[in-house]
């Protein structure tokens, strides 16, 4: 075959209708387990101002320093939004979604995009589905957000997961630990990743989160940062892990899990499966009780997090579960002739008023042709039409799985396919 002359970018791919059909069976499931957990979903657009990505994950996070899109026209600087806590957070204050009353309990389905290098498991556009509830800092917040995406991967049968938790503690705790940290990175200051070292003053929780082979050694034997947290902090982290044991949900503490974004507080989560490869995140987040002000609203609590789809259907690939059903519709309409070809056409629309799919050929085939078409198709019925059945007013119908045939009016066929479509 020819090369094409065009190409989707590297890391980004086309979603094809056979391949669509699982994304719709977890849209849908989304959708409906997040009205269970009475969330309301919320979509803003592809793109925001970059400086609302800068401020809202931090300068010197992996996403803000190396991954970003982000171009200028005009006045204006546009980034593909890499995440959706930031611009959630931004329709939140721009919207004083707060005057809605209570906490806003909201979840989101999209595209992201991040400038990494594509892999498997990691792509330059994928897809995030997640939660933000906005205006609580109560526990039970925190416990709901991770049930609910522990909830989706159960349904779908994804149950061999490890719920990996940390606290990285309030502002105060921070400060206690980033001194403790940068006190015992100090004498290797000199061997750690030129990132790192960029880090060191500014940001030191950072280095925790870094892939530069040269920091591993030092982030193994770092201090843990839950020796580090005040009362509140330990409080609030002892009540999650109370409320996720009273669920049944197991966890895993991890002292040096920090996450990708800065705006996290409190509360840090990632569900990890063993199906994934060396990417091996699910899903992660946590609470993030200074953004909402960071970015220009009251001081408002809240916790979130973002689970990627693909990964998902990486590990459903694995562990052998298929999502979404086959591609079939009810009925084919094959016609014989001008007359009945004219008679198909008008027939269509009353078959899909009943709630019948329906469709029928579009090229002009001989009725072998259309009957194969129909097989193609998967239809479960092929509605068999010449001139004789438009004079007697009776018409073939074929189950084509069956291989049987009977001569009825279209109000029986109707009446019959109607039936068979209810019981499936
Ligand atoms: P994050 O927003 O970085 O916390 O990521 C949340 C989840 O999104 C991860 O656990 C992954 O499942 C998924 N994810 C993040 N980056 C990518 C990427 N480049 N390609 C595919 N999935 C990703």
């Amino acid at each position: 075959m020819a090369q094409p002359k065009f190409t989707t970018h590297h890391g980004m791919v086309d979603i094809l209708p056979d391949d669509v059909r699982k994304w719709q069976y977890l849209e849908k499931l989304i959708h409906e387990e997040a009205e269970k957990f009475n969330f309301e979903e919320i979509r803003t657009p592809i793109m925001e101002q970059t400086e609302l990505i800068v401020r809202g994950l931090g300068q010197l996070t992996d996403i803000v320093s190396k991954e970003i899109f982000s171009f200028s026209r005009g006045d204006d600087n546009y980034v593909l939004r890499p995440e959706l806590t930031a611009p959630v957070v931004r329709a939140y204050v721009e919207n004083h979604l707060d005057q809605r009353g209570g906490s806003q309990k909201l979840y989101y389905i999209g595209p992201m995009f991040r400038a990494e290098r594509p892999q498997k498991g990691r792509q330059r556009q994928f897809h995030q589905f997640g939660v933000e509830v906005i205006g609580s800092d109560d526990a039970v917040a925190d416990v709901e957000v991770i049930a609910f995406m522990i909830h989706i991967y159960n349904k779908i049968g994804i149950k061999n997961t490890t719920l990996k938790l940390n606290s990285i503690g309030d502002p105060d705790s921070r400060e206690k630990y980033k001194e403790a940290l940068k006190e015992y990175l100090k004498p290797n200051y000199e061997k750690l990743s030129d990132l790192s070292k960029k880090r060191f003053e500014k940001n030191p929780l950072r280095i925790l989160d870094s892939k530069e082979e040269e920091d591993q050694p030092f982030i193994e034997n770092a201090p843990v940062i839950t020796d580090y947290l005040n009362e509140d902090s330990l409080n609030h982290f002892k009540k999650v892990k109370e409320y996720l044991s009273d669920l049944g949900i197991d966890f895993e503490g991890d002292p040096y899990l920090v996450r990708g974004m800065d705006y996290y507080t409190q509360t840090a989560f990632e569900l990890i499966s063993p199906d994934l490869g060396a990417q091996d995140a699910l899903a992660g987040g946590g609470r993030y009780d200074l953004l909402v002000e960071e970015i220009g609203g009251q001081p408002t609590p809240a916790v979130g997090f973002a689970a990627g789809m693909e990964r998902l259907f990486i590990a459903c690939e694995e562990l052998g579960i298929k999502l979404g059903s086959e591609k079939k519709v009810d009925a084919y309409i094959v016609t014989l002739g001008d007359k009945a070809r004219k008679w198909g056409l008008q027939t269509l629309p009353k078959l899909r008023e009943a709630g019948i799919s329906a469709t029928m050929d579009y090229m002009g085939r001989s009725m072998k042709a259309q009957m194969k078409d129909a097989n193609r198709e998967n239809a479960q019925y092929a509605i068999i039409v010449g001139e004789n059945e438009l004079d007697e007013g009776k018409f073939t119908l074929r189950n084509m799985k069956e291989s049987e045939e009977e001569s009825l009016s279209f109000e029986k066929i109707v009446n019959k396919l109607t039936s068979q479509h209810l019981q499936q």
